[in-house]
């Protein structure tokens, strides 16, 4: 049976917040039927050098994606073109950064909203430009896509957190908690409904990077770098652990969950003992 990969990137959920207010998700893993990891951004702790790590499993010192103004194709072997190549379709409703590293630069906001074409790396996507779609909007799109072309690589990618923590008062606001509610409430319901259709799916929620109290993210803080990951499907052993793992190891274990080779440039092992 063919596996789907459900990979949910709250941008900007910091791991302390995300334990605290996504309670559906961690009732789940109280529960036991869920893992949960923290993990380590990269350097800078910024939204595009995330991206391009989380899909490449290499820090910009590899893949050439070192600032949120690196704008060009990223060159390294992605999650989205590995699973293409092998006959696996992909699909997203990202932010249209994630278009600029993987399918075509500069975004053209006239054409590129939605694309589909099997040629791209991430083949049926809806690229938001607009800091402030709203998270509904997101995995709306999601749903769409998902029911367009049954993705085996589907990313939901929501931006209001990150947008609070950025301009409406930091991680200590009330907009930053609110939002955390929010995201955490839609993307329970997502995997609710997902789940109970597809019960072999697989489904990842983490972000790409923190934020501080006082707003604002890019530095070598636990505020700023530590992020969550829950992990969700049949064969998912339900440990809680303490430990802090790297962010890189993202991209090998979504490979290695879709039955795909790990490239030897991954060097950061799959986070296999969370699975049967
Ligand atoms: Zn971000």
């Amino acid at each position: 049976m063919e596996t789907t990969v459900y990979l949910i990137i709250v941008d900007g959920l910091r791991a302390d917040f995300g334990r605290r207010y996504f309670a559906g998700i961690n009732r789940w893993l109280k529960e036991g039927k869920a893992a949960y990891t923290t993990l380590r951004s990269g350097l800078p702790s910024d939204s595009r050098p995330s991206y391009a790590l989380i899909a490449t499993g290499v820090d910009g010192s590899v893949n050439t994606i070192t600032s949120n103004g690196s704008r060009q194709r990223c060159p390294a072997p992605n999650i989205f073109g590995l699973a293409r190549q092998k006959g696996l379709r992909t699909g997203g409703a990202m932010y249209h950064w994630w278009s600029e590293l993987f399918n075509k630069t500069p975004f053209d906001p006239a054409t590129d909203h939605r694309q589909y074409d099997l040629e791209r790396d991430i083949q049926d996507g809806y690229f938001y430009n607009s800091d402030e779609t709203p998270d509904e909007v997101i995995f709306a799109k999601a749903r769409e896509i998902r029911a367009h072309s049954r993705p085996h690589l589907l990313v939901i990618h929501p931006m209001s957190v990150d947008y609070a923590g950025d301009n409406l008062g930091g991680a200590a606001s009330a907009a930053y908690r609110e939002n955390c509610i929010r995201a955490g409430e839609l993307t329970h319901q997502f995997i609710e409904e997902v789940m109970a259709e597809e019960p072999g799916a697989y489904f990842i929620v983490t972000a790409d990077h923190g934020a501080r109290d006082q707003g604002g993210h890019g530095g070598d803080s636990d505020e700023e770098r530590l992020v969550p990951c829950w992990l969700l499907g049949p064969k998912v052993r339900p440990i809680d652990e303490q430990e802090t793992r790297d962010q890189r190891a993202l991209a090998p274990t979504i490979l290695w969950l879709l039955g795909l080779a790990i490239p030897p440039h991954m060097t950061v092992p799959p986070l296999t003992h969370l699975f049967d």
